[in-house]
């Protein structure tokens, strides 16, 4: 059985006598097999894993879906028991936030990566991305942090924090873990009804498609088009857009190591991709 971290103390406890490098994993829970394939590159990379769970409110904007986000702690612990996880962290609020959250330091990431993209529709949901992996990083002092892929802005945000900010922590990206059909594996996509569940692979589809483009095709066009075939199938697109993998600019034109990013709605549920041109 993996150790079970709940609180401070135990934490600390547990930190300072642990030998050898350790990599930190951080989740919202309700696992699935693209968390398991970070811990597994995790392992490959430290002596020890530490998975956080925990569902940062503040991340979460008013009237989003902090209170349906699907948490599943005894599977959760049970799979990474299985996995070979070293140890669990699993806060609640009064240990994160223990004065409320509205009353602390935030981490402000710059405008150019944390207001495009997902920041158009959720604002403020970086400021509280970054405050909690700060915290999270103080907290239990990892060689290595690993994120993943699928959520790249959060990725290229968290890798600025720790440039800016100048922390040695390592940080790896793990990619993309899809169903058969494509679907990018989420915890929200327990959330999707038969039909909905049965339309989403047409996100990661779109992209596929997009990714083929040939290089120098205008990428405003392509995206528009996208779209339509998006929305005619019952999504509700909050964005569809190139971008640069590095800065996270936008890109009028089709190139090499572009990256297409989407954001749509079935339903309630909202899903996000992105995919990298060869
Ligand atoms: P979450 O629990 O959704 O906050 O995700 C925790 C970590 O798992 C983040 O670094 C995500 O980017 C990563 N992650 C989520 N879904 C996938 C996936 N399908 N493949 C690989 N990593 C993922």
């Amino acid at each position: 059985m993996n150790t079970v971290l709940r609180d401070l103390d135990g934490l600390h406890a547990w930190r300072q006598q642990l030998p050898g490098s350790l990599a930190l994993v951080p989740t919202m829970g309700h696992l699935h097999a693209g968390h398991l394939s970070l811990l597994r590159l995790a392992q490959e990379h430290a002596d020890h894993v530490l998975v956080s769970i925990y569902v940062n409110p503040l991340q979460f904007g008013a009237g989003e879906d902090f209170d349906r986000y699907p948490r599943s702690l005894d599977a959760d612990l049970a799979q990474l028991t299985e996995a070979g996880c070293t140890a669990v962290f699993v806060p609640d609020d009064r240990i994160l936030y223990p004065q409320g959250s509205a009353a602390i330091t935030q981490v402000v990431p710059p405008a150019t990566l944390c207001a495009i993209l997902c920041g158009v529709q959720r604002p403020g949901h970086f400021t509280g991305v970054a405050t909690v992996v700060l915290k999270l990083l103080q907290l239990t002092q990892p060689d290595l942090l690993v994120l993943g892929e699928k959520d790249y802005q959060q990725y290229r945000i968290v890798q600025q924090m720790l440039a800016d900010f100048h922390l040695s922590t390592r940080l790896l990206c793990g990619p993309t873990q899809r169903a058969a059909d494509g679907l990018a594996l989420s915890s929200r996509n327990s959330l999707l009804t038969t039909a909905e569940r049965a339309l989403a692979p047409r996100l990661a589809a779109e992209l596929d498609r997009l990714c083929q483009l040939p290089a120098g095709s205008d990428a405003g066009f392509a995206a528009a088009a996208a779209r339509e075939n998006l929305e005619a199938a019952g999504f509700v697109v909050d964005y569809l857009e190139l971008r640069d993998s590095e800065t996270l600019q936008s890109l009028p034109r089709t190139q090499p190591g572009g990256r297409w990013f989407v954001a749509a709605r079935l339903g309630q549920v909202r899903l996000i991709d992105n995919k990298v041109m060869p």
